[in-house]
């Protein structure tokens, strides 16, 4: 066994349960993640679970279930796969993902300068290719021609509820391309009120996906859109408007 596994351990299980062995270099890169995670949290407030075994399971493990709700490690192996992950704060769900799959072309977008600097030292200590961190908000950055409609796939966790959420994400994500939403506990209510909010953005949510692994057990769950038809060129409205005023309240 390697250095980088016993300091690792219940993220090098829990990725071998996802259908994923993970190899020493990259245990090694999830470890000065975690270094780098616990030094700059003295400075900035990142997170609040800092001990190595809770980063392990409620940050990286996490972010890797994705891999589940996809039906398995193939469907993020595609060769120049495009994924934004929004609000991504220490880098959740992104950065992990990006450690196990080095093929995926990764943007992160983050509001708080602090954590964009955080992110962007991240990047070059782990020495990571395709990946772009833009400091700035999701209903800013989403009308940049460049990043609109642009990605496979995006990301979300932790952010806002689904119909806030909802405008956040669609208008990044390309036709027939994936959003994915960490949730947990009841979302039933959130679920309801995000119909109004798909209907205008043009998505279409697909069964959601129940997190069950060892030591998460705060009922998690990935909630899954796909982006049917276009999102209407003034979504999403100006700063603050997707949280003040979530879409589908009869509007
Ligand atoms: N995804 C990370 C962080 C969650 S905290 C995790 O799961 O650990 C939510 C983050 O989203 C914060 O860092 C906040 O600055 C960022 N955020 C909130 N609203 C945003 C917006 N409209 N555009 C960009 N970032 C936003």
């Amino acid at each position: 066994m390697t250095a980088a596994t016993e300091t690792m351990p219940l993220l090098a299980a829990g990725a071998a349960a996802l259908g994923v062995a993970l190899t020493a270099a990259q245990l090694d890169q999830f470890a000065v993640y975690y270094q780098e995670l616990a030094a700059a949290n003295q400075r900035v407030n990142l997170t609040s679970v800092i001990d190595c075994e809770g980063v392990q399971v409620r940050h990286f493990l996490d972010s890797l279930t994705l891999i589940a709700a996809l039906g398995g490690p193939a469907a993020l192996t595609k060769p120049g796969l495009r994924v934004v992950d929004v609000g991504a704060g220490a880098g959740f769900p992104g950065v992990p993902l990006k450690l196990v799959f080095p093929g995926l072309r990764l943007d992160l977008v983050e509001a708080t300068g602090k954590k964009a600097d955080f992110l962007r030292h991240l990047i070059a200590v782990l020495d990571l290719d395709d990946v772009a961190v833009h400091w700035g908000r999701a209903e800013e950055l989403a009308h940049q021609p460049e990043l609109r409609a642009a990605f496979d796939l995006t990301l979300a966790r932790g952010v806002a509820k689904l119909p806030t959420l909802l405008e956040y994400t669609l208008p990044f994500t390309r036709r027939g391309g994936l959003m994915a939403a960490w949730k947990h506990g009841g979302i039933d209510q959130e679920l309801t009120a995000a119909q109004g909010a798909l209907r205008i953005l043009g998505g279409r949510l697909e069964p959601a996906y129940r997190v069950t692994l060892p030591g998460l057990t705060d009922d998690r769950i990935i909630v899954l859109a796909v982006k049917d038809s276009a999102t209407p060129g003034r979504y999403p409205r100006r700063p603050g408007m997707p949280g003040k005023q979530p879409l589908g309240r009869g509007d």
